[in-house]
């Protein structure tokens, strides 16, 4: 079952009036998520930063002009992708999530896979990655492998604010992001061959006709 824009639009407005932890008394807006609800591909980072803190939406600063590069440079396009965080406010100064912002704000995370049911889940940096596979391992050693839990495959991926500063891994993120192009055609094989050989964008048309929604969210 596709999510429809109604039940995600209530999710982030639950986000938006969110007061469950100290990050309320701070933030300027909440960060819910923003993407199409009929989405394959969600990418999770850790937190919002002053820019997403100031315009409401993740990843619209240098960190997310460098992920759409490179979604980009392996013909994705972030228009398709549902984006969002761990942590839903931003923490002072940029420091990291403390562990109970992390446990008062999950819930709204799987919340967000329970609803879109993404086939592939990017984790940019070990928050994301310790967050939602907490027993796989570290990031150095899964950055660009594929993990499947539960019907749904992760990929964990260095975070793009570390490569801006680290050129090393923007080339270690380049390369990791061609394998996440292999992982999404194998995901759109396997949902297929579930569908009995309907295309997953024939599944999309079909869900859009019955209530499903391709229009993108703030
Ligand atoms: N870094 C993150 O982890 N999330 C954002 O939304 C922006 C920068």
């Amino acid at each position: 079952m596709v999510a429809t824009t109604e039940e995600v639009l209530e999710l982030h407005g639950r986000v938006r009036e969110c007061t469950a932890c100290p990050l309320h008394l701070t933030r300027t807006q909440a960060v819910p998520g923003y993407g199409p609800v009929t989405a394959r591909v969600m990418a999770v980072g850790e937190a919002p930063g002053e820019n997403e803190d100031r315009e409401g939406k993740p990843f619209v600063g240098a960190a997310g002009r460098l992920l759409t590069t490179l979604l980009e440079s392996v013909g994705l396009d972030r228009r398709d992708i549902y984006i969002t965080n761990i942590v839903k406010c931003r923490p002072p100064r940029n420091r990291d999530p403390e562990p109970i912002e992390v446990e008062s704000c999950s819930h709204f995370l799987d919340e967000q896979i329970a609803l879109l049911q993404p086939d592939v889940i990017l984790l940019l940096g070990r928050h994301a990655l310790h967050r939602l596979l907490p027993d796989a391992g570290g990031i150095s050693r899964l950055h660009g492998e594929r993990v499947r839990r539960d019907d749904r495959v992760y990929v964990p991926l260095f975070h793009p604010a570390a490569a801006l500063y680290n050129g090393g891994l923007k080339e270690t993120l380049e390369a990791d992001m061609r394998r996440v192009r292999g992982y999404l055609a194998d995901a759109e094989a396997a949902r297929a061959r579930r569908a009995g050989g309907a295309s997953a964008s024939d599944m999309r048309k079909v869900a859009a006709a019955a209530g499903g929604d391709q229009m993108d969210l703030f």
